[in-house]
């Protein structure tokens, strides 16, 4: 045990006072995706104190080529990403404090997961996340690091608040937008290279290197061999309302109705009641039992098919409702099978 982090307190820049500052921090990671569950291993391996990981999905067969903590027993279990996550990492590295939620990170969620956090990890597949991460991260001065991928394709940046521009401030001048939601597909190398990035970040960080941490976005594609660094420090906008002199942080302002989305890259639309409304499992399967169809439950949540569609319910009262993309079918299913 005693020489678990030789290596890495070995490395200089980290040495023995780095690796005694890493043991102190509590990192947020927004999303268990490919993302998610690469930098989450890596950082439990490195050995923070703890990590907070967040996210609204259960595992299924089309993770397991590149969301490195899942395996065939998780997706055949349909276990939530968060929990199988916690029970993997905690194997990795006992020492490491896991919480995990199963939830839709929304802002007053938000408001709460940053406490006591040093870092935040964007892992998720959406800019509307993002985007609160953004405003959370500037409101509490917490620094975030941005990534993303697509493809073959893969962007990073660090936001420091008080010191580099936010996302906000990029998303006028650095085409950045353009990649949310895609059909594309992903190869696990363009993973892995923004988990590799986005990691390098975050150690310096944790060891409160500022002098090293990145200024420049990049980007890269590991099929057609491009990669690009720009300076967008002068992309700083004076009356951001992220990070400007006077924020509002306009993505964390409260919504209290029904939220639909449809989610990335697939044939499912989520939906989220207003307030969160604890769902008796157990009660809803005998329901829907008698309305016909194929009842599956575990612990998180309770898998419906019928009619060649699969609805499945969180405890919280969110739904997926898979085989569409269409949120008026996907609403009408919703209400008819769970009220
Ligand atoms: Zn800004």
């Amino acid at each position: 045990m005693s020489d678990r982090y030789s290596r890495q307190t070995l490395f200089a820049p980290i040495g023995e006072a780095g690796q005694q500052r890493i043991r102190q921090k509590h990192v947020l990671i927004i999303g268990a995706g490919a993302l998610g569950t690469g930098n989450a291993e890596a950082l439990a391996r490195a050995g923070v104190s703890k990590l907070t990981i967040v996210d609204r999905d259960y595992v299924e067969w089309s993770n397991l080529q590149r969301q490195q903590l899942y395996g065939e027993k998780d997706a055949a279990e349909r276990l939530p990403k968060a929990i199988a996550a916690k029970s993997r990492l905690e194997m990795i590295n006992s020492d490491v404090e896991i919480e995990a939620h199963i939830l839709d990170a929304t802002p007053q969620e938000l408001e709460v997961l940053i406490t006591g956090v040093d870092l935040i990890l964007d892992a998720t597949d959406n800019f509307d996340t993002r985007m609160m991460i953004n405003d959370i991260s500037q409101k509490y001065r917490v620094p975030w690091i941005y990534g993303a991928c697509v493809g073959s394709y893969g962007i990073s940046f660090t936001i420091l608040p008080g010191e580099t521009p936010c996302l906000n401030c990029l998303l006028e001048s650095v085409p950045i937008g353009g990649l949310t939601c895609d059909t594309a597909g992903i190869i696990s190398p363009a993973v892995q290279m923004v988990v590799a990035y986005q990691t390098a970040e975050a150690l310096k960080i944790l060891v409160e290197d500022w002098s090293s941490v990145r200024h420049k976005l990049v980007s890269f594609d590991v099929w057609t061999n491009q990669h690009t660094a720009i300076n967008v420090l002068k992309a700083k906008k004076e009356g951001c309302l992220s990070c400007g002199d006077e924020p509002t942080y306009p993505h964390l302002a409260f919504e209290n109705q029904t939220k639909t989305a449809v989610l990335c890259g697939r044939d499912s639309v989520q939906i989220r009641p207003p307030n969160r409304q604890k769902r008796d499992l157990t009660a809803m399967k005998e329901l829907l039992e008698n309305k016909g169809g194929t009842v599956e439950e575990n612990p998180y949540l309770l898998s419906f098919t019928v009619d060649g569609r699969r609805l499945v319910l969180f405890k919280d009262g969110r739904a997926l409702i898979h085989g569409t993309k269409d949120i008026a079918e996907a609403k009408t299913l919703y209400h008819r099978y769970f009220g």
